[in-house]
């Protein structure tokens, strides 16, 4: 704001060419990105007029041995080939084989040695190797005759005796057997937990059964090993499945219950009929009974026979433990049963939280997705710290002992519960090929979950989705770094690159690239046109655009396919004003000027030591210009400006009067990505003005541009992305003038919780002060 220039032109002003190099590299039109669109999947990023996909129907059977904590199994599936290929073999997904010794998960695991390790590290490397992986006992075909099959690590090869045309199924079976894993020792997505404390078991089934791997338009088979993090991907089908546990072991499970009378209570089923009619949870199992039955390990078998229809996989869990609960939803015209399964030790948490967080989920993702179409939903409490599967998701998270528990697990709980219900529509129904891609489930679920977060209560601590929330990320090391747009087992940072990235940038695609109206509206188009299909990166890209007008190849380019990040600097601020040419005016305003203009050193000095000059000690050395004052205004001066003045047309008069001021902002982006800038700017008089530039001011000349603003009143300080809308890296290069801005390291420190279980100590005070050792656990 020094640059107080006068005597420019006005019109030159307003008139000046802009003259700059095009490059639109950053804007140029995704084109070799992106698949050609064909007749499978249209151009608009809808499903083509021929688009297809396969199907798979499962018959399984199944016998959980708690004795050994093992599975028997054998199914049957029947596979309809929806493609206009000829297939020769089918492929079937082996994920229980990750745990076999010599799986290639665990060979290709990286180390290194350092001279002193901890015991707990020296066992993780010399440990006994678990005993895992299935053991395929038979594959046959529908006649009972072997089929030929070959076993590659994760994925099992069939070959067809036949070739399978179009339209035609296949039916064949595979008996298996394999030891479960201890998921607190081994991890995993599903797996046991044995409580010491009662002596029971708890299982949480996952990829539990061979499943059929994906053949489609984009990839043919999608086979690639399953490393661990590359989740999966699976064609929809129905499913029958008899699960034969323990008899008094209660079954949570996808799907509906077929024989509610031949394994439940009749007070139990009395129980299920009136929770499926309350609008808040009603208990099916108590604690009081769960209890009762940790002591009586049943010697009998029951068998639960669950049903489910157009699903991309099943999953289970079984324990003596569990107490149940249940509440009806109503989404659209369908009331759905959000139900919860938890042992004793996660109580009281879950039994408030647990189902109306399902319930929550359902109602917040429908309204911006699809109604949710399926008749359960259900949070299973155990060792899992969370993981999805259709109508059913293992949700972590459980107070201390004595029942109290930090914010943080609370939130924790509430937002694990979230974000695995909400996998239902991402990728359960609106199935992406999570073995290709995490972000379009976990980008674009996390995005969903701070919606639904923030709609639980207000101020909500929510860890993804604001954009200053991912500037750490957005500014770590380029080599730790990949673009979103890289296979899931290579991705590095993978929760910042695949959750809190994506989720992020929709965010701000929502708030302030789009516009929430446009956004929404595309967003639900998407889950629309794909629910019940497979999309793929492009058909997301391609129908946000489509459906909302909006020209986005430029932010995907710069958020998904480039590890570049946004960090905007206000380089200098030029400050113009219209020079009137009125002498009386002008003349004053350069007095006011020189007056104001300082003095030098030797000015003040000279000021002090000379006495007398010359022309004080002879006075008649003065003339006419030791008088004259060169910014008095003269008769002379006053009819030039008048002439002047009356040759103006009436809009260049007003122009001329109108005392606006002109202020050149010039912006480099350092960063690299292009983004919208948001401008704020304060005035002389406190009051304030926000105004927002598309990302397309940065089309001409992606690194710098200067933009002028024009205000009446002038302006004191100019401020970008004051709402932090941007995650810009780089607060402290926003302002002008610059201003000091805290550093992230003591917004952390600010930040950071001192006490993290602050209901314990309470408690522990109160009962101290109580007089009252009694810490009154309450399970
Ligand atoms: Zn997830």
């Amino acid at each position: 704001m020094k640059n107080l220039i006068r005597g420019l032109a006005l019109f030159g002003l307003l008139a000046g060419p802009f003259i700059a190099m095009a490059q639109d590299t950053k804007f140029g039109q995704l084109g070799q990105e992106l698949p050609t669109p064909n007749t499978y999947r249209t151009a608009s990023g809808a499903p083509g007029h021929q688009y297809w996909q396969q199907r798979a129907d499962y018959t399984i059977k199944v016998e959980l041995n708690d004795e050994n904590q093992s599975v028997t199994g054998s199914e049957t599936i029947t596979y309809t080939n929806n493609s206009p290929d000829v297939l020769t073999y089918l492929w079937v997904q082996l994920d229980q084989n990750i745990f076999e010794p010599k799986s290639m998960s665990n060979i290709t695991q990286t180390g290194t040695l350092q001279d002193r390790m901890s015991t707990a590290a020296v066992e993780h490397l010399t440990r006994e190797a678990f005993d895992g992986g299935y053991k395929i006992r038979a594959v046959k075909d529908r006649n009972g005759k072997d089929l030929k099959y070959t076993i590659n690590n994760t994925m099992m090869r069939i070959d067809l005796p036949a070739p399978l045309k179009p339209k035609q199924s296949y039916t064949f079976s595979i008996d298996w057997f394999n030891f479960i894993n201890d998921q607190k020792a081994l991890g995993g997505r599903g797996g046991y937990e044995y409580f010491p404390g009662d002596g029971n078991y708890l299982y949480e089934m996952a990829q539990w059964f061979p499943r059929m791997a994906v053949y489609d338009d984009v990839n043919g088979w999608q086979h690639k090993q399953f490393l661990g993090a590359g989740e999966f991907a699976l064609p929809f089908g129905d499913y029958k499945v008899s699960i034969t546990v323990p008899a008094d072991h209660i079954v949570a499970s996808t799907g509906e219950l077929q024989n509610a009378s031949q394994v439940l209570t009749s007070a139990q089923q009395k129980r299920f009929a009136d929770a499926a009619k309350a609008d808040k949870p009603t208990l099916i199992v108590t604690q009081e009974e769960a209890t009762q039955a940790e002591k009586n390990k049943a010697k009998g078998k029951k068998t639960w026979v669950y049903s489910a229809k157009n699903v991309r996989d099943f999953a289970w869990a079984s324990s003596r433990k569990f107490i149940w609960d249940a509440m009806n939803v109503k989404v659209g015209n369908q009331n759905i049963l959000a139900m919860s399964y938890y042992p004793k030790e996660a109580n009281p948490l879950w039994g408030q939280y647990s189902t109306e967080s399902v319930a929550h989920t359902l109602k917040v993702y429908s309204k911006h997705t699809i109604d949710y179409p399926y008749p359960v939903a259900i949070s299973v409490h155990g060792p899992v710290g969370g993981m999805e599967y259709p109508m059913l998701s293992f949700n972590g998270y459980r107070p201390e002992a004595d029942g109290t528990y930090s914010a943080n697990t609370k939130y924790g709980l509430i937002t694990v519960i979230i974000h695995e219900v909400g996998h239902n529509f991402f990728p359960m129904i609106i199935n992406s090929d999570e073995r290709q891609w995490t972000w379009m489930d976990e980008g674009l679920n996390t995005f969903m979950q701070y919606i639904a977060e923030q709609e639980w209560e207000k101020g909500y601590p929510s860890r993804r989705g604001e954009p200053a929330n991912i500037v750490d990320y957005m500014k770590s090391a380029k080599n730790t770094q990949v673009p979103i747009m890289t296979n899931s087992e290579s991705v590095l940072q993978f929760g910042n690159n695949a959750y809190g990235k994506p989720a992020t940038a929709l965010n701000i695609l929502r708030e302030t690239v789009m516009g929430r109206e446009l956004f929404d509206h595309a967003f639900k188009e998407y889950a629309n046109r794909w629910a019940f299909k497979h999309p793929m990166p492009a058909d997301f890209f391609r129908t946000m655009e489509d459906a909302s007008g909006v020209d986005l190849d430029w932010f995907w380019r710069g958020w998904f396919y480039t590890t570049d990040h946004t960090d905007i600097a206000i380089e200098g601020v030029k400050w113009f004003t219209i020079d009137s040419q009125n002498p009386d005016f002008v003349n004053a305003q350069k007095r006011e000027q020189q007056n104001k203009a300082p003095q030098t050193l030797s000015q003040q000095r000279n000021l002090q030591d000379i006495k007398r000059t010359r022309l004080d000690e002879r006075p008649e050395l003065a003339d006419f210009y030791n008088k004259y004052d060169p910014l008095a205004t003269t008769a002379t001066d006053k009819e030039r400006y008048q002439k002047f003045y009356a040759s103006l047309s009436d809009n260049e008069k007003k122009v001329l009067d109108s005392g606006l001021n002109f202020y050149e902002v010039g912006f480099r982006n350092l960063g690299g990505l292009v983004m919208p800038l948001i401008v704020r700017m304060e005035y002389e008089d406190g009051t304030d003005e926000v105004v927002n530039i598309p990302a397309e001011i940065w089309r001409y000349n992606n690194e710098e541009v200067t933009k002028v603003f024009v205000t009446e009143k002038p302006v004191v300080s100019f401020t970008l992305d004051p709402f932090l809308q941007t995650a810009d890296t780089d607060l402290s290069n926003n302002s002008y003038p610059r201003r000091m801005a805290p550093s992230r390291f003591d917004l952390f420190k600010q930040n950071r919780q001192q006490q993290p279980n602050p209901m314990q100590q309470q408690r522990q005070e109160s009962s101290r002060g109580a007089g009252n050792g009694n810490s009154g656990s309450n399970r």
